[in-house]
């Protein structure tokens, strides 16, 4: 049909990649209209990814705390869970987020249309209009709208990746699944060793969960670094029976007394293992082959991805794409500045996707932070470095914080000596990580992060000491 409104950009998608273009390009004096099949914004981060479970996981590091709290003379009796309200909080620490950005979005007259958009030509979105209860679940009312656009951008972000030999059943669940919080399971099964099973187990376990993971990899949370990894499995050890890596998931059957789940690899189990639940977190496919993107000419990849280029541009030049449908790393604050430069493009600036970093963390007990080049990608690129370690075993806030198996690790360019990667293992690790990207990103070397003023006793201050160690001023290490 005939187009309602002709807008200047169009949104297709309300996750923190899409929401984020459409604010900006509204900020530049552009007539926006974000597409979301669901009854708020804030995509997957929001209503069913990071915030949810930060939530949870904020009120399981306080147990763990107050746990160890014992051991320093303090004791509580075990905390007692209603489970109900726990919910609940979960759930207002996301509605007020979402009436934000529905306030945010008003205040900026972003057209907010609900509906399932698919591309009908190089300049149109049909939207089937949808009724929606809650975030991933949609009804299509029958009613159709069709709006067109001089600018595109394509948000439409990913979904959990199901694998084929999982039958259906209340006990199987995914991180959707694991963020309701229908019950704590006595033993559960994490198939997938990345960062959203090992978080979502973290809850669990400190809520009373026995944990099990399989991961067919060599080891658990790929990508990280694996001197950090090391520290936290240890510290996270008394939460598994099993941890199963180099191992396949090959067969689950849902009996009525449990989930049995047959492993395939060298130390795999030879009989099948009994869950009372099983967490598929085996990753997540983006959703490019779920919009019609070849009726705007627009290339899609076979697993899904669109490609773009700096700029966030497809093949399409009026059309870009951002955040999770575009590659890896799947994460929000990628998402973010893609569509922040994808925004100034529609509005007739030359802005570039140009960050030499991206950040990644599991906000598990303790945290695992890691930016920029690790000992891994450097031995594979070939490329030179030096490192530099500190322990916190050396760190006086860590050591009164009971924290001091944690280090903070840098990486440096033997060449230039300036920094190109690091990591920090413990407790808000990923809140000190963006330290170490501002100081990739500046370009300096260990003089400026050593000479750098820290402030004493915290945990951050153990950056500073790492430069130093780099340095050879700070030598005097357990
Ligand atoms: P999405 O958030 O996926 O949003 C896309 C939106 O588009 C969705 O709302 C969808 O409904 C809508 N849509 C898609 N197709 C259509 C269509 N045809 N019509 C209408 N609407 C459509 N990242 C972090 O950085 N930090 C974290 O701590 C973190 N934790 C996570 C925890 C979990 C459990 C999960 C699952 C993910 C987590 N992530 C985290 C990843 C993060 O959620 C994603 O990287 C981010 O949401 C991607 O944003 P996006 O804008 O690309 O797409």
């Amino acid at each position: 049909g005939s187009a309602d409104v002709e807008y200047d950009v169009v949104v297709l998608g309300g996750g923190p990649g899409g929401y984020s273009a459409a604010f900006a390009a509204a900020d530049e004096g552009l007539k926006v209209a974000i597409i979301e099949r669901y009854n708020t914004l804030g995509g997957v981060c929001l209503n069913v990814g990071c915030i949810p479970s930060k939530a949870l996981l904020h009120n399981a590091a306080v147990i763990d705390e107050v746990r160890h709290l014992a051991a320093n003379g303090i004791k509580y009796p075990e905390p007692e869970l209603d489970i109900d309200m726990l919910r609940g909080y979960k759930e207002k620490v996301i509605s007020k987020l979402t009436g934000g950005l529905a306030g945010m979005a008003k205040a900026r007259k972003v057209d907010v249309i609900q509906g399932n958009g698919l591309f009908v030509g190089p300049n149109h979105i049909e939207v089937a209009l949808t009724d929606s209860a809650q975030y991933e679940q949609a009804v299509e009312t029958g009613e159709k709208k069709t709006v067109a656009f001089k600018n595109c951008i394509i948000a439409a972000g990913s979904r959990v990746m199901n694998l084929p030999f999982i039958p259906e059943d209340p006990r199987i669940i995914d991180s959707s699944g694991a963020l309701e919080l229908k019950e704590v399971p006595g033993k559960m099964l994490i198939i997938g060793g990345g960062i959203i099973g090992l978080e979502m187990g973290t809850v669990y376990s400190t809520l009373g969960t026995r944990l099990d993971v399989v991961e067919m990899m060599d080891g658990l949370m790929q990508g990280a670094d694996r001197d950090l990894v090391k520290v936290w499995q240890k510290l996270n050890e008394y939460r598994f029976d099993n941890i199963m890596v180099n191992t396949k998931t090959v067969a689950v059957d849902a009996k009525e007394d449990g989930i049995y789940v047959t492993f395939e690899g060298e130390n795999a189990p030879k009989e099948p293992l009994r869950y009372d639940a099983v967490l598929v977190a085996a990753g997540r496919a983006p959703n490019g082959k779920l919009i019609d993107a070849e009726k705007a000419g627009v290339a899609v990849t076979d697993r899904g991805f669109i490609e773009v280029d700096k700029q966030m541009r497809t093949n399409v030049p009026h059309i870009y794409a951002i955040g999770d449908i575009v590659g890896q790393p799947m994460l929000a604050h990628k998402a973010v500045h893609e569509g922040h430069v994808a925004a100034e493009n529609c509005a007739g600036h030359k802005a570039y996707f140009d960050a030499r970093v991206i950040p990644g963390v599991a906000y598990t007990a303790p945290e695992v932070a890691w930016v920029g080049v690790t000992e891994t990608t450097a031995k594979a690129e070939g490329v030179k470095i030096t490192k530099a370690n500190f322990p916190w075993a050396a760190s006086g806030r860590a050591i009164a914080n009971g924290c001091d198996q944690g280090f903070t690790k840098l990486i440096f360019d033997a060449e230039s000596g300036r920094i190109i990667g690091g990591g920090i293992v413990g407790p808000n690790g990923g809140d000190m990580i963006g330290e170490i990207c501002l100081a990739i990103e500046m370009g300096c070397d260990a003089t400026d992060i050593g000479k750098t003023i820290h402030p004493h006793p915290t945990l951050g201050e153990t950056i500073g000491l790492a430069a130093e160690v780099a340095l050879g001023t700070c030598t005097d290490l357990p």
